[in-house]
């Protein structure tokens, strides 16, 4: 008779599973998505600014606020963004957050998209506010975009590893994300593995610890029997 598994039988591997936001969890480019409104040519733009940060080959800061500043995304839009990440959840994934919570892991979200438009995701997802880590933007009375909250270390390359550091969240810990900041964790995290679900990059590949192609591996990866 073959042996029987379960869910419940398995244990997670990490005390602490941290995931990226953007081509992770779900398959927008938030900062694109926002872009998408403005037209065309700012849309063409910012993507291949986007393209080439996440590819390492420009710095996360030379183009952070630089694409904010063409966009200038009102508070309602940043809202729809929220709504538009829910509608583009990877499939497995709230399932798998869910699975992770029940056996005890902490679950974190680390991001370098807009925590306005996380906030409703992470809420869909089961994962409260406060272990929700991302960039802060002010907006005027009126929900005009003004600027960044001040120093926002996830909007700059080296703010994963930065703020994974600072948390001190329980080992061990793994992180999971598709672009070169997240791979920037390695070192700090104690694995680090490439989610290629929705945008597949070989430099970011090659350094991970293991590739996730969906949330079904994830969750093999993640689970011991
Ligand atoms: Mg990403």
């Amino acid at each position: 008779m073959p042996l029987s598994l379960s869910v419940t039988d398995a244990r997670p591997r990490f005390a602490s599973v941290v995931l990226d936001v953007d081509s992770t969890i779900t398959s927008l480019e938030g900062i694109d998505w926002l872009a998408g409104l403005r037209g065309d040519d700012v849309a063409r733009e910012i993507a291949a600014l986007t393209d080439r940060a996440m590819a390492g080959e420009i710095t996360i800061e030379s183009v952070y606020a630089h694409r904010l500043e063409l966009i200038k995304p009102t508070r309602d839009e940043v809202t729809a963004l929220g709504h538009a990440y829910i509608e583009t959840v990877q499939r497995g994934a709230r399932a798998l957050c869910a699975v992770l919570s029940v056996a005890g892991c902490d679950v974190t979200l680390l991001s370098g998209g807009l925590r306005d438009a996380i906030i409703p995701l992470a809420g869909y997802m089961g994962i409260p506010a406060s272990r929700v880590h991302a960039v802060s933007v002010l907006f005027d009375t009126d929900g005009h975009y003004v600027s960044l909250a001040g120093e926002q270390p996830l909007a700059t390359q080296r703010g994963k590893p930065a703020v994974l550091h600072r948390l001190a969240l329980p080992r061990p810990l793994v992180m999971i994300g598709d672009g070169a900041t997240d791979a920037a964790v390695r070192g700090i995290s104690d694995a680090f593995i490439a989610y290629t679900g929705v945008a597949r990059r070989p430099n970011v590949v090659a350094v991970a610890d293991a590739e996730a192609v969906d949330f079904a591996t994830l969750h093999t990866l993640l689970f011991q029997l």
